[in-house]
């Protein structure tokens, strides 16, 4: 049975733990959604932590179809990273699994705790980089540019294909 429903590009991101077998966890938990297809994941990325010092991530993008809200679909997101929170707690630091929501169709959404586009995604090698593999063309909706062309314009020194 066909979801159709809305295109949306999602972050991947782990600096703890096992983090490619993190990624992969997600991804099947995502798979697992009740009214979400995955359509494309884009390869794994090692790339170097911007901020202060901690581990290297591993970055990745996927892109779905859902038929859910933009909030009942965070909260999705938000349940899955609390099944990988609870495993971190009990044995790793503080950052096992973070999934963004990236860009929602060509909707532009400010809720109190969901914006979108994401309002740091055209500065960050780290999604630009997995993104454009799998949706070159997808047209941001507020810059008006393809991820394509914003990824030529960021810097993408340390991100590394794994
Ligand atoms: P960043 O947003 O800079 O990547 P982060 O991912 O580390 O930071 P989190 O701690 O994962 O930040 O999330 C903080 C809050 O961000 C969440 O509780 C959520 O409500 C809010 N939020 C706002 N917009 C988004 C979005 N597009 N995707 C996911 N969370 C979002
Ligand atoms: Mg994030
Ligand atoms: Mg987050």
């Amino acid at each position: 049975m066909a979801i159709q429903g809305t295109r949306v590009a999602i972050g991947l991101g782990s600096n703890l733990g096992e983090s490619q077998q993190i990624l992969r966890g997600a991804l099947a938990q995502l798979r697992a959604m009740e009214d979400v297809d995955v359509e494309l994941v884009s390869s794994f990325y090692g790339t170097k932590p911007i901020g202060p010092p901690q581990p290297d991530y591993v970055n990745a993008c996927a892109v779905v179809r859902t038929t859910c809200s933009p909030s009942d679909f965070l909260a999705g997101l938000q349940g899955i990273e609390q099944d990988f929170d609870r495993v971190r707690l009990e044995r790793w630091g503080p950052r096992t699994l973070d999934l963004d929501i990236l860009l929602w169709g060509d909707e532009v959404i400010n809720l109190p705790d969901l914006q979108v586009p994401h309002p740091r995604m055209a500065e960050r090698g780290f999604v630009l980089v997995p993104l454009a593999e799998i949706v070159p063309d997808w047209r941001h909706p507020v810059l008006g540019e393809a991820i394509a062309d914003l990824l030529k314009i960021v810097d993408c020194s340390g991100v590394e294909q794994l």
